[in-house]
C-alpha cells in the first residue's frame, strides 16, 4: 500500500499529552434531564427572539428563539415541558443572556420513523432547512451554518474541508462521530457540496484517527471527488487557517475568511447535523460530547440534550474523586467552569475534569525574553509584545502588531517558563477592541 504521508501547518504549534481516553468509548445517549437552561444566544451574532413565557407548554423541537437577521440562528426546545421561568443568566461565555427553563414531563419524540425524499430540493429549500433547524459551527465557534453556505456574489467556492482533526487532548467525540457515522458524514458532505455548487470536498483527519481515516477510504472507492486526508498529530491541526494551510498551502489573510481563499470550512459534527435536519427534519435539539477525566468511572462519548445543567450530567455520570478545574470544551481553549448550573450549548463538545498537573500554570512572574512563546505562536505573531501592550491598555499598539489575528490557542501561555497569562491577555484586549469598534458604531 502506498505509504501517504501527514500534512500540516507552517508554523509553531505544540505536540501535546492527547490524553484521548474515551477514544474507544462508543457514543450513548445521556440521561433524560428533569429541566434544561436554554439559552437564545449560543451563537455568533445577534441573540434569537424569545417566542415563549412563562407557563407556556412546548414540544421537543418546539421553536422557543427565533434567529434575528441574517447571522443569527433558531433556537428549539430541547425537551418536551412546561416553561417554568425566563431569566437572565450567563453561559460559558456569554453574560446576562435570556435563558428559557423548562420543566421536562411531555413525550419523547422520535425524530427517525421516516426519511424525507430531498433528491428535487433547490439549494434555497437547502439552506433554508438548515436555517429553521438552528444549525451553527459546533466546532467551538458557532457560526451560523446557512451563512457559511451562502456566499456572497462573486465568492466561489472551490472545495470544503471537513474538519476531522480534534486537536485538543482528551476530546474524542469528532473521533466516535466519524467512526460511527461515516455514512451519515458522508450524505451530509454531498449536501454541502450540491447547496454550495461545488464539486470537492476534504475530509482532514489527524493520525491519531487512522480508523476514521480508513473508515471514509473504504467507503470513498467509487466517489474521487470526496477525499479524506492524513494531518500530523499537532496542536493547534484543527484552526480553520492551519488546516487550510496544511490541506492545501494557502494562507487565509489577516482578517479574512477561509472563503477568501475559496474554501468552506465545516466540522464532522455540524455535518452530522446538516445530515440530520436535511433527512430527518430534526432541528439541532443534542449534540455529542465527550465526557471525560482522569479516574472518572464513566468517561465517554455521550448524546446530551442542549440546555442540559452540567450539574445534572455530574448527577448522573459523576465525577472524579481529585479534579481541581471542570472544563467546558477542551483543556486549550476551553472555559473553566466555577458554575455547575450552566447548561450545554450548541459549541459545547465536552466536559473535562483536570487537576492541577494536567494545566499550564498562572503565576505572571517577569518576562525572561527567552522567545519561546513567539516560536510555537501558529500564526507567527509575537505574543510576549502584544500581551504587554494590552496589560498596559495600549489596545490600539496591540491590534496593529496583530492582536486581532490571535486564534487564542494558548500555545503561549502553555509554553511560557513565567506562567504568564498570553492567552488571557490577548482575550481580554481583542473583546476591549471589540467593544470599542462596536460603540464607534453606534
Ligand atoms: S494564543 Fe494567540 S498569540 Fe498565543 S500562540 Fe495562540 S495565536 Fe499566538
Ligand atoms: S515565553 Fe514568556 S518569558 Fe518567554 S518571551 Fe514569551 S512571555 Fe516572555
Amino acid at each position: 500500500m502506498e505509504k501517504v504521508i501527514a500534512k500540516t501547518f507552517k508554523k509553531g504549534g505544540l505536540l501535546l499529552d492527547e490524553s484521548k481516553l474515551t477514544e474507544h468509548k462508543s457514543i450513548e445517549k445521556s440521561h433524560y434531564p428533569r429541566f434544561v437552561r436554554i439559552p437564545m444566544s449560543q451563537h455568533a451574532g445577534a441573540p434569537a427572539k424569545l417566542l415563549v413565557k412563562e407557563g407556556d407548554l412546548v414540544n421537543e423541537g418546539d421553536l422557543i428563539g427565533e434567529a434575528v437577521g441574517f447571522i443569527s440562528a433558531n433556537i428549539h426546545s430541547s425537551v418536551s415541558g412546561k416553561v417554568k421561568a425566563i431569566t437572565k443568566g450567563n453561559t460559558f461565555t456569554q453574560k446576562n443572556v435570556d435563558i428559557v427553563e423548562i420543566e421536562s414531563g411531555g413525550t419523547i419524540k422520535n425524530w427517525y420513523e421516516s426519511k424525507r425524499n430531498y433528491s428535487n430540493w433547490s439549494k434555497k429549500e437547502f439552506i433554508e432547512t438548515i436555517k429553521n433547524a438552528g444549525i451553527v459551527g459546533l466546532g467551538g465557534a458557532g457560526f451560523p451554518t446557512h451563512v457559511k453556505l451562502s456566499p456572497p456574489e462573486g465568492k466561489k467556492i472551490e472545495m470544503v474541508i471537513i474538519n476531522g482533526a480534534e486537536c485538543e487532548p482528551y476530546l474524542t467525540i469528532d473521533h466516535r462521530m466519524m467512526l460511527e457515522k461515516t455514512e451519515e458524514i458522508l450524505e451530509g458532505i454531498r449536501i454541502i457540496l450540491h447547496t454550495l455548487s461545488t464539486q470537492k470536498a476534504i475530509i482532514a483527519i489527524e493520525e491519531n484517527k487512522i480508523d476514521a481515516y480508513n473508515s471514509f477510504l473504504n467507503l470513498l472507492s467509487g466517489e474521487p471527488n470526496i477525499k479524506p486526508v492524513l494531518l500530523k498529530t499537532r496542536y493547534p491541526q484543527g484552526g480553520e487557517k492551519q488546516l487550510i494551510q496544511a490541506v492545501i498551502e494557502k494562507e487565509v489573510p489577516s482578517g479574512g475568511l477561509p472563503m477568501d481563499v475559496g474554501v468552506v470550512v465545516e466540522n464532522v459534527s455540524t455535518v452530522y447535523a446538516i445530515y440530520e435536519a436535511i433527512v430527518y427534519g430534526k432541528p439541532l435539539i443534542e449534540r455529542g460530547i465527550t465526557y471525560t477525566g482522569e479516574n472518572l468511572s464513566n468517561a465517554g462519548n455521550y448524546k446530551v440534550r442542549i440546555g442540559t445543567p452540567v450539574q445534572s450530567l455530574i448527577d448522573d455520570l459523576g465525577k472524579p474523586e481529585n479534579y481541581d478545574y471542570i472544563i467546558a470544551g477542551g483543556p486549550m481553549m476551553g472555559v473553566e467552569i466555577s458554575d455547575t448550573s450552566l447548561p450545554i450549548v450548541k459549541g459545547t463538545s465536552g466536559i473535562v475534569f483536570l487537576p492541577k498537573s494536567k494545566t499550564y500554570n498562572v503565576v505572571n512572574d517577569p518576562c525572561i525574553r527567552c522567545g519561546r512563546c513567539v516560536s510555537v505562536c501558529p500564526i507567527g505573531l509575537e505574543p510576549t509584545e502584544i500581551a504587554s501592550y494590552v496589560d498596559n491598555f495600549l489596545i490600539d499598539d496591540a491590534v496593529k502588531i496583530g492582536l486581532m489575528d490571535c486564534i487564542e490557542c494558548g500555545c503561549c501561555s502553555y509554553s511560557c517558563p513565567s506562567y504568564i497569562p498570553l492567552v488571557g491577555l490577548m482575550r481580554y484586549g481583542k473583546e476591549f477592541y471589540r467593544r470599542k469598534m462596536a460603540s464607534i458604531k453606534k
